[in-house]
């Protein structure tokens, strides 16, 4: 398909880092973006207009999940995902290859496509590659990815060889699908090394796709190596294409992807840290529960614009939490959704303003100071 409309727009850029807008049939997002993860239609314990007060513009849901649990047929006759969910902004669903290839032996992958028993009613699934697009377009969403074959670290070179021809291959097929309005994405693979990034990302990249996504990291490998295929993948991608990569959510670690070229990111890091009772702060992790919160009366970060911070101390998050009150979830779910979105904000800021290194050092500063060395107001008692 060739779009009247260009799907992105580089505004400006700092280094290699862009700062640019993707249009979607919803709207405009701008990136850098994160995209907070709702995998079965929901952020965790948040509410749509909550996640969009945090700043997030596009979330991602899981076509996976969603076809087993309702169910395509069911959304598409209520109206879609947007409606179903009632969520004003964008959305992107993952095509479901890293479910699949996580269900590890009860999911098999040949050519054809992927098959696997239902956790839901153990009968037999077969997905192929056409299917998972046109599912994903049934779904009203304003970005679908394709189907893909990742592998995890420490895959021998053959089955890293042959998952990633396989994913060239689906890559292809899935390129045959209408996708109108729809967004499609392809999905580069090939491995840890650098060699086989770049050839896939030149591969993928050549398919005129409507963006392109660094899949199969995040997956045990050391930073270094993650770094380095990344670079190899962004050197090898279009210029014109809005990148996005998979599953990668630590403050700087987005950072650094953002300085290295990519322009979105999704994680579930923000909501299910909040469920374990930690926080994101510019100084790094906060654990709530540690006893030197029980009476601290400040704010979960000083100067954040959340819900939480807004209207609660620690002290009453920290209990709220061991008590197993609902209300905690929410709120340092919030919390975690608002940092992300703040610091995308920087970061766009930043590009703009041609300091995206500057930026970097500034975080990384903060964070070599520690959550617990912030400065915390006295208690009263
Ligand atoms: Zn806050």
């Amino acid at each position: 398909v060739t779009r009247a409309e260009p799907v992105f727009t580089v505004l400006s850029s700092s280094g290699k880092a862009r700062r640019g807008v993707l249009h979607t049939a919803r709207g405009e997002v701008q990136t850098p973006t994160f995209m907070p993860v709702g995998t079965h239609g929901s952020v965790k314990a948040c509410d749509p207009g909550e996640v969009l007060g945090s700043g997030a513009e596009m979330i991602l849901a899981n076509f996976y999940h969603l076809s087993l649990r309702p169910g395509i047929d069911l959304i598409e006759d209520l109206g879609g995902i947007h409606s179903f969910m009632s969520w004003p902004g964008s959305v992107l669903t993952d095509s479901g290859g890293y479910q699949l290839f996580s269900l590890g032996h009860i999911a098999s992958f040949d050519d054809e496509g992927a098959t696997f028993r239902s956790p839901y009613d153990g009968r037999t699934i077969k997905l192929t590659p056409e299917r998972v697009v046109a599912d994903q377009v049934r779904l009203g969403v304003d970005v679908a990815m394709v189907l893909d074959h990742p592998v995890g670290f420490g895959t021998s070179e053959d089955l890293t060889a042959d998952a990633t021809r396989r994913t060239h291959l689906w890559a292809q097929r899935c390129r045959t699908v209408e996708t109108g309005k729809t967004l499609l994405f392809g999905i580069v693979q090939g491995g840890f090394a650098a060699g086989t990034r770049r050839e896939s990302a030149s591969l993928i990249g050549n398919l005129q796709f409507d963006g392109v996504a660094i899949g199969g990291l995040v997956l045990g490998e050391p930073a270094p190596v993650r770094y380095a295929a990344i670079k190899a993948c962004v050197e090898c991608l279009p210029e014109r294409l809005p990148r996005y990569l998979m599953g990668l959510g630590s403050d700087m670690e987005i950072l650094v992807a953002i300085s290295q070229g990519v322009d979105m990111f999704d994680c579930v890091l923000p909501t299910r840290l909040a469920r374990t009772g930690t926080v994101l702060t510019r100084r790094g992790r906060l654990v709530l529960r540690r006893s030197r919160y029980q009476k601290d009366p400040g704010p979960l970060e000083e100067g954040c614009s959340c819900p939480a911070c807004q209207g609660f101390s620690r002290a009453y998050l920290r209990h709220l939490y061991l008590a197993g009150e609902i209300l905690a979830h929410r709120l340092l779910s919030l919390h975690n959704l608002h940092h992300l979105g703040g610091l995308m904000a920087e970061a766009r800021r930043a590009i703009e303003a041609g300091e995206i290194d500057q930026l970097i050092r500034e975080r990384a500063l903060l964070l070599s100071q520690g959550a617990a060395s912030e400065p915390r107001p006295t208690s009263t008692t």
